[in-house]
């Protein structure tokens, strides 16, 4: 499969490209150049596997001559082996909704099911590679913590985590630090995630700089990410969809988990709606509602990995709906940097006919969590509690799942709020307690980071 960048799509980019670049060098992602998607006949020989079977099929023709199939099914294998349960993901019944849990990965969130994959792509790599690679991120909290874990005492690559300082629970941040794998880097910058954002890729843009580092990104838009992401929706859809089109709530930040079920879509999965759902950060609810793309400053609420104003993956979206066409999404994209773009009617239209959209606010999440509490005696973390309100306020019930994309015990403080007690970390991870923790706080300033990424590699 080739690939193209959505703001020149005349060049093209093998999957080895495209990996470790994350981000094409005029700025734009990378998608390919066509999809082809599955015929009925091939879903119906989809539909009886188990996960990691599932998953190798509907990967391998994405990465091309990367490795083998059979490669791709181990490394695949040795990826999910320790995740805490045994088809990777699960699904449960809550009320009318169908949960799909996608938290039971090392760190506990959804990030998990892609890192995991991308961890062991690296190492594969990097066996026959001759340069050591240098990993940047950036995180919210839960992105870090998953990057790490996968990529943690990795030979040929070191992993610099930027997370804001006093910013993230300390669960999240006891999951990222108390590692002791000299490869793993922790940094707290004095400032937001929108500061250690824009580090990374001030970073990424100083070619002098990444160039000499041999810097890799493993953020959303990576498009690995999105394709090990599309796996969980042909499960459930083969596991409950009986012959129906299911919808799909999905607690959305940067586009990337709910694109990955467009993906899906095109590639010939029977999804009816995918609902976006956010948190009152609601550029992308405003979009999709009424076409206002214009970004507002970020404000922080009791769902942290929802807290963005620049959906990164929307790009993908946009270079769809202006037909492929890389000149116009340049335009697009311009526009929107200076925060003068309107999606237009016709986009719109579009849009529309995959998309729906609803935001809650923290009082409607908390609300949310304690009336299931109440109903089933089931405690949702909060980004899911807002997946399941965005569905209940479109009167979507039917025929939908949420995607349960974090355990409870992240968010302590919203669980507390909302039915006044915690929630225990899964045993197998109560062990991050009693661990140092390792980071250094930096200010927010690009020449000390970077300072700080030299002297220690
Ligand atoms: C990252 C994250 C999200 C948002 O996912 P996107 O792919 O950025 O839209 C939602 N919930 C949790 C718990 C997350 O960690």
């Amino acid at each position: 499969m080739e690939y193209i960048s959505t703001r020149n799509n005349s060049d093209h980019f093998s999957f080895k490209n495209v990996f470790l670049k994350g981000l094409a060098d005029d700025g734009g992602l990378f998608v390919p150049k066509s999809i082809k998607p599955f015929s009925k006949e091939d879903l119906i020989k989809l539909s009886s596997l188990k996960y990691n079977e599932l998953a190798a099929e509907i990967i391998f023709p994405f990465i091309g001559n990367f490795m083998t199939k059979k490669e791709l099914s181990s490394l695949i294998s040795k990826s999910y082996s320790h995740f805490r349960c045994e088809d990777v993901v699960k699904i449960s019944d809550l009320g009318k909704f169908k949960i799909l849990e996608l938290f039971h990965g090392p760190t506990l969130a959804f990030k998990d099911i892609a890192m995991q994959l991308i961890g062991n792509f690296y190492q594969y790599h990097l066996e026959s590679a001759e340069k050591k690679i240098n990993i940047i991120v950036a995180t919210s909290g839960d992105t870090g913590a998953a990057a790490i874990d996968a990529l943690k005492g990795k030979s040929n690559l070191n992993v610099f985590v930027l997370h804001p300082h006093n910013k993230i629970s300390p669960v999240q941040r006891r999951l990222m630090t108390i590692h002791e794998e000299k490869n793993v880097f922790n940094i707290a910058i004095e400032g937001n995630f929108d500061d250690c954002q824009n580090l990374v890729k001030s970073m990424f843009n100083d070619q002098n700089f990444s160039n000499k580092i041999n810097m890799s990104g493993v953020n959303s838009i990576n498009w690995s990410r999105i394709i090990a992401q599309a796996v969980y929706y042909f499960y459930a859809y083969f596991k409950i969809g009986n012959g129906q089109p299911l919808s799909f709530s999905v607690p959305t930040g940067n586009f990337g988990d709910i694109y990955a079920g467009y993906l899906a879509k095109k590639l010939g999965l029977p999804i009816d709606k995918l609902i976006v759902a956010t948190n009152k950060n609601d550029i992308l609810h405003r979009a999709i509602s009424g076409g206002d793309y214009t970004q507002k400053k970020v404000e922080e609420t009791n769902t942290p990995s929802m807290d963005i104003q620049i959906a990164s993956n929307f790009e993908r979206l946009l270079y769809d709906v202006k037909d492929c066409n890389s000149e116009f999404t340049k335009d697009v994209m311009s526009k929107i940097k200076n925060n003068e773009y309107k999606i237009d009617n016709n986009d719109l239209e579009k849009i529309k006919r995959n998309f729906i959209s609803e935001m809650l606010d923290e009082n409607e999440t908390v609300e949310m969590i304690k009336d299931i509490h109440e109903k089933y005696q089931i405690v949702v973390d909060p980004h899911t509690a807002i997946g399941i309100g965005a569905a209940k306020k479109l009167e979507l019930e039917k025929n939908c799942v949420v995607l349960s994309t974090a355990h409870p015990c992240k968010f302590p403080k919203a669980i507390e709020d909302a039915i006044s007690k915690t929630e225990k970390l899964p045993e197998s991870l109560r062990y991050v307690y009693d661990r140092e923790e390792k980071f250094d706080v930096l200010s927010n300033d690009l020449e000390k980071v970077k300072n700080y990424v030299i002297n220690s590699i």
